[in-house]
């Protein structure tokens, strides 16, 4: 594979894309509340895809089975819904892509259900920003490594760990494309960055070690200690200027 760069013309449709995905995201963050089960933010997604005329893009990807990914607590990515009751005091991370027009939108965000312990709080504002850090330093004629080791460093400085095994990525017709973005690297480093690249940047931080485990279904990832994860996305175009934010609702 090689990196693709979007004409004007397609940018067009991912800024259309990007806004619907955010905007399904949104509505799924806003339905988190203790006593929901996660598989009615399944529901939700499907029923929120439908009315912009997506179809939301991780269903069937490599046979995962549902709209949406929700992840609790010491699950970091790819949890599957289903009969699990949120509890007042989780944290969930919820990823979503959706395919509009041929194109993807992919975006996550982790949201507090209820009154949650500070340290968990800490732990989402920090990831947050790092996604704003990795994004700051998304610039044209800078390369990978850079955004690579904004977030690094701004995770680290607070005393948080970057999961290493999981990274962002190029996208446009397909939900992954080149260049990988990993959460941790070198400035100066990787492929560069040139307008018209389309890419998903998602930090995912833990408030222990950065070792991960998969579960038994093979789908959902733990953090391998037990610790705390959150998890924020947004799909992102290179321009000559600051990087532009396609997946706002
Ligand atoms: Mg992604």
């Amino acid at each position: 594979m090689s990196i693709i760069i979007k004409s004007d013309r397609e940018l067009e449709i991912m800024r259309h894309a990007g806004k619907a995905t955010a905007s399904v995201l949104k509505v799924l963050a806003s339905s988190v509340q203790p006593g929901i089960k996660t598989s009615e933010l399944d529901e939700i997604a499907s029923a929120e895809s439908l009315k912009w005329g997506g179809k939301p893009s991780f269903k069937g990807y490599q046979g995962f089975p549902a709209n949406v990914c929700v992840s609790i607590n010491n699950e970091i990515v790819h949890g599957i819904p289903g009969p699990a009751v949120i509890n007042e005091g989780d944290i969930v991370s919820l990823d979503f892509g959706l395919e509009i027009e041929g194109f993807q939108g992919d975006t996550a965000v982790t949201v507090a259900a209820g009154n949650v312990k500070k340290t968990a709080l800490d732990l989402i504002e920090t990831t947050r920003g790092a996604l704003e850090s990795g994004i700051k330093a998304a610039r044209n004629g800078k390369r990978v490594g850079d955004i690579s080791s904004a977030i690094q460093k701004y995770v680290e400085s607070r005393g948080y760990a970057v999961v290493r095994e999981y990274t962002g990525h190029g996208i446009g017709r397909s939900m992954h494309e080149d260049p990988q973005v990993p959460n941790f690297g070198t400035t100066g480093t990787g492929p560069l960055l040139k307008k018209g690249m389309t890419m998903a940047l998602e930090p995912m931080v833990t408030t222990g070690d950065w070792r991960t485990r998969l579960g038994n279904d093979r789908w959902v990832v733990y953090t391998a200690d037990g610790s705390l994860a959150a998890h924020f996305e947004h799909t992102i175009a290179i321009t000559e200027g600051e990087a532009e934010v396609l997946t706002l609702a």
